[in-house]
């Protein structure tokens, strides 16, 4: 990173399917940040529960669980590891999505992994979730909370369904139903409010590189 953005902090929030991963992941790449994908933490836990039989109603268990796995920022530029790896493939699959909501849904899983999200980020980093700019880094130096038309992003299910695996994207409608309950999906006061609808990824990620006010010229 270098020592202008040290411990500078931008949450990305917004919805499933408003391109939020492009762009976290582009933007850290651009300004030479870290990059943190809080969404990963809670998929890994939900794998991993799903590996040991767990209950994705027991939120006591799997906060227990959550304590027990090892976070950390690695690599150049870091991004997240678990247990000293690289998130895995397999947290894409539907089991994980059909689970992933309820377990983020606890609030003794959240303490424990806002806990560590901030541990993470401390040192700065591109910040990507739901509740990063209203609940994890509500200091955060940049917030923004991409959206898209809900026929959009109903368009990106669509396209996922016909890439053949239906329970994903029906997985998916449940989650954000979950989701919703657990974070509102409001833009902190503070959040610039971008709009992906109609629009590729260099032409978004432009618009947001033009909201960086501490960015090198
Ligand atoms: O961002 P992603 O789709 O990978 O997130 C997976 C799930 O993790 C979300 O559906 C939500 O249940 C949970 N999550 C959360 N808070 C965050 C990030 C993700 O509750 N900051």
């Amino acid at each position: 990173m270098s020592e202008r953005n040290r411990s500078l902090v931008v949450a990305i929030d917004g919805p499933a399917g408003a391109g939020k991963t492009t762009l976290a992941r582009g933007l850290a790449a651009a300004l030479g940040m870290p990059y943190l994908n809080t969404g990963a933490m809670y998929r890994s836990l939900a794998a991993e529960a799903l590996r040991r039989g767990g209950d994705p109603d027991d939120g006591p268990a799997l906060a227990g669980l959550a304590r027990s796995m090892r976070f950390s920022m690695e690599g150049d530029p870091a991004s997240l590891r678990v247990e000293g790896k690289p998130p895995s493939d397999d947290l894409a699959t539907a089991e994980v999505e059909a689970v992933v909501s309820t377990v983020a849904g606890h609030p003794e899983v959240r303490a424990v992994l806002r806990a560590e999200q901030r541990r993470l980020g401390v040192g700065g980093a591109v910040v990507e979730g739901r509740d990063i700019g209203t609940v994890v880094f509500p200091d955060a130096d940049l917030k923004i909370f991409l959206e898209a038309d809900p026929e959009e992003r109903a368009a990106r299910r669509q396209a996922e369904r016909r890439q053949g695996d239906p329970a994903l994207a029906e997985a998916l409608e449940r989650r954000d139903a979950r989701d919703a309950r657990t974070n509102p999906l409001v833009p902190a006061v503070d959040a610039r409010v971008v709009d992906s609808t109609g629009r590729d990824a260099e032409d978004v990620m432009a618009e947001v590189l033009n909201l960086v006010p501490w960015r090198e010229a």
